[in-house]
């Protein structure tokens, strides 16, 4: 399978590219993004094959599909990494809370949030395919939370592979804090910035565009790539786990094989709606798909009224902090998927030089035939954690965004399969405050809390946090992350 930029071809590069060459330098012509020239078949005989299936074996049956450059034994190795998720067998509990309402939990993994579910494999084979090639590649990460631990935790001790990873100093959880620099590899650097998660953003972007800082990277034969969400090396994986949630429900007794049902998923860089997007374009049964966000809900507009409009919003800080965000990178591969690569590059071109772009009537109608969307208020959704929590469901408050949309999207009565993003342990305060009322407690009070009050244990990752030395102490002003991040390479 090939790989084609959503902007299209600006000349200087290779029309279509192998996957391994896509995921090493994900930058494409015009600043747009990597997608898969066509998608395989996967419908319901496909499904039907696979309705024994385990995890592994259905996710090595989707990246066979695909048949991408990756090495079968790369692969399995890849694969392998669900193994250390806290069920090997069932890498991805799918849980009944009401007859309509189905919890598909992708946060499992190492880290407690959904970014494991592509990050754990990603880290294997961008570590194989660096390797086999001889080069060394640096991945810069600035992260609010929860892809900078997700980050860390695949590529600790890969070889040819170097992290630098930028957090807001005071701007994450302790839990999130903690998972970063605690971390000791020493292919790992973890650095803090005084300021908010936009400073460092902002700093590695200046980063990213100094010719000085590349040319300090080539004297040192580094090369950089990306591991956020505009990789495709991270999409291919988050394919799966729509698939196997759907074949839960029916080994369930749910829904019979071929019946729709709607994906209900909590949104910020739309990666994980991207995926929804990806199987049922490849024949997954799937109604529609319900984009859930916070009050940053640029997206609610976005499906409701084909508008795109970044004017005058400004990021405000919620209880969901990892959909904490208005510039939502993978929308452009649906616009590119449904309107073609000359569209795609002219409204993103209004996005970028005017701050919108609106879609024609006929171009929404498209959007709305395919996603319906909502967003709930950080008031809303305490009232949905408390109340799930009281019929015997405790969920985080990213997955809470999805209840309004549970309730007001669904035109059919069909199931409703929700994506919970994050364990309870990573957003422990917000919960705590709203199961008991609690105001500012510190993520320790808060998990003990909360333990107590669901009856549930901190899980040892966790309770371990807390215990380990600080081996990255490292906390500096902006102007000091190049020299920092030279040094450690
Ligand atoms: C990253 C993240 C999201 C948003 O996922 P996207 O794929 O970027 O839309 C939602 N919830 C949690 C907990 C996350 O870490």
């Amino acid at each position: 399978m090939q790989f084609i930029e959503t902007r299209g071809n600006d000349g200087s590069r290779p029309v279509r590219v192998a996957f391994s060459q896509a995921i090493l330098n994900p930058m494409s012509s015009f600043g747009g993004l990597y997608v898969p020239e066509m998608l395989p078949d996967l419908g319901i005989d496909f499904l039907r094959r696979h309705l024994d299936s385990d995890y592994k074996a259905l996710a090595r049956a989707v990246m066979e599909a695909f048949n991408t450059d990756i090495p079968p034994d790369v692969l399995q190795r890849a694969l392998d990494r669900y193994d250390h998720f806290d069920d090997p067998a069932q890498p991805v509990p799918v849980v009944k809370v009401t007859d309509d309402l189905f919890v598909s939990e992708l946060y499992h993994g190492p880290t407690r949030a959904f970014k494991d579910m592509a990050l754990q494999p990603f880290g294997v084979v961008l570590s194989a395919l660096a390797q086999a090639r001889d080069e060394h590649y640096l991945i810069l990460a600035a992260t609010s939370g929860d892809t900078g631990p997700a980050t860390l935790e695949t590529f600790k001790n890969q070889a040819n592979v170097k992290v630098a990873c930028l957090y807001p100093d005071g701007g994450t959880s302790d839990v999130q804090r903690l998972q970063m620099v605690t971390e000791d590899a020493p292919n790992l650097k973890v650095i803090g910035v005084h300021g908010a998660f936009d400073d460092a953003q902002t700093a590695l972007k200046s980063l990213l565009s100094s010719d000085r800082f590349h040319a300090a990277l080539r004297e040192r034969d580094t090369r950089l790539s990306a591991a956020n969400s505009v990789n495709f090396g991270r999409i291919i994986f988050q394919q799966i786990y729509h698939l196997h949630s759907y074949l839960e429900l029916v080994r369930q007794g749910a829904i019979s094989l071929g019946d729709k049902v709607y994906l209900n998923v909590p949104s910020g860089n739309f990666g994980n709606a991207l995926g929804g997007y990806y199987a049922m374009k490849m024949g997954l049964p799937v109604e529609k798909i319900l984009i859930s966000s916070n009050s940053n809900n640029i997206l609610t507009d976005f499906v409701r009224h084909g508008r795109y409009d970044l004017r005058g919003r400004q990021v405000v800080a919620t209880t969901s902090p990892a959909m904490d965000i208005l510039k939502s990178s993978n929308v452009e591969r649906v616009l590119f998927d449904l309107f073609g690569a000359e569209r795609t590059r002219e409204l993103m071109a209004l996005l970028d030089e005017q701050g919108h772009y609106q879609l024609s009537d006929s171009e929404t109608a498209r959007v709305r035939s395919i996603f319906a969307a909502d967003f709930a208020t950080d008031q809303e959704v305490e009232t949905a954690i408390r109340e799930n929590f009281e019929r015997g469901y405790l969920m985080d408050p990213h997955t809470a965004t999805c209840l309004k949309a549970h309730h007001n999207c669904r035109d059919r009565d069909l199931p409703d399969i929700v994506y919970s993003t994050a364990e309870w342990t990573k957003f422990s305060p917000t919960i705590a405050h709203a199961l008991t009322g609690e105001v500012d407690a510190n993520d320790i009070d808060a998990l003990k809390s909360i333990s107590q009050e669901a009856g549930l244990s901190i899980p040892p990752m966790i309770a371990a946090l807390f215990d380990r030395p600080i081996t990255q102490p490292t906390v500096i002003d902006k102007q000091d992350i190049e020299q920092e991040i030279l040094s450690f390479i």
